[in-house]
């Protein structure tokens, strides 16, 4: 990975869409701050399309759309979930089975002493299961990661969640489905996340510009992809130096 500092404002003049993860990305402790609000509203104000895409459920992410400036869509559920508001969520990929995930983790707990609590947002959760993640660290991670493997299931995590999938979950899948929809070219597309379940959005070959926020490189081994560039900063600071840079490359033009 090089920093993004070495990234030429000009080079990144052609980039027309910013995908970009939530929670670790978009926050700072936890929270949305009136700074970052105001990035996204000059990223869209300059002709930037801004699109949020999250492991939250897509209750969460509708929320997000509706009131985000400028913003009209978004990703849920680590790209199951294609959230338009005042319209149905739309499966991008096929449709799970929940009772099935929920069963692997309660036998999680059963029979791993996994200590698993589902997430207090299931209700607004249309596809995918979660689990708060309490402060687990990779190693209890990896250990129950590895307790599935075997039964069809898949277990990723991000800063705040443990997810249960049927698919190994890829947000980058379901944005290059939705952009072909768009006529979106992937090479004008930047995208920028924190976490593991990141890593779909880090297809250095396929998108214009791939970032991570400076805490990938605090876990760079768990990646299955990485990102090309890294920020100088992690959360929200992260995120903001990427838009001070496709602001000033809008700029250079
Ligand atoms: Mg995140």
């Amino acid at each position: 990975m090089r920093p993004l500092a070495e990234v030429s404002p000009a080079d990144v003049c052609g980039i027309s869409l910013v995908a970009s993860d939530v929670d670790g990305t978009l926050t700072r402790g936890g929270k949305l701050a009136a700074d970052v609000v105001d990035a996204i509203a000059a990223l869209t104000s300059a002709g930037i399309v801004f699109v949020p895409i999250s492991g939250r459920p897509a209750g969460e992410v509708l929320g997000l759309c509706r009131y985000l400036p400028g913003v009209t869509r978004g990703v849920a559920e680590n790209g199951l979930l294609e959230i338009v508001p005042d319209q149905a969520p739309r499966w991008l990929q096929a449709p799970t089975d929940r009772a099935l995930l929920k069963r692997v983790g309660e036998q999680l707990n059963r029979d791993h002493g996994a200590k698993l609590r589902v997430t207090g947002d299931d209700f607004c959760r249309i596809g995918d299961v979660a689990y708060e993640r309490d402060g687990r660290d990779e190693p209890e991670l990896l250990r129950l990661q590895a307790a599935v493997a075997g039964t069809g299931v898949h277990l990723v995590w991000s800063n705040v969640h443990i997810h249960l999938a049927q698919a190994i979950p890829d947000k980058g899948a379901g944005l290059l489905q939705l952009f072909d929809e768009w006529g979106v070219a992937p090479g004008q597309v930047a995208t920028i996340g924190d976490s593991l379940n990141d890593a779909g959005l880090f297809r250095r070959e396929t998108f214009g510009l791939t970032v991570g926020t400076a805490d990938v490189a605090r876990h760079a081994e768990l990646f299955s992809r990485m990102p090309e560039f890294l920020c100088r900063h992690a959360e929200a600071d992260g995120f903001l130096q990427l838009v001070d840079l496709l602001l000033d490359g809008r700029q250079s033009t």
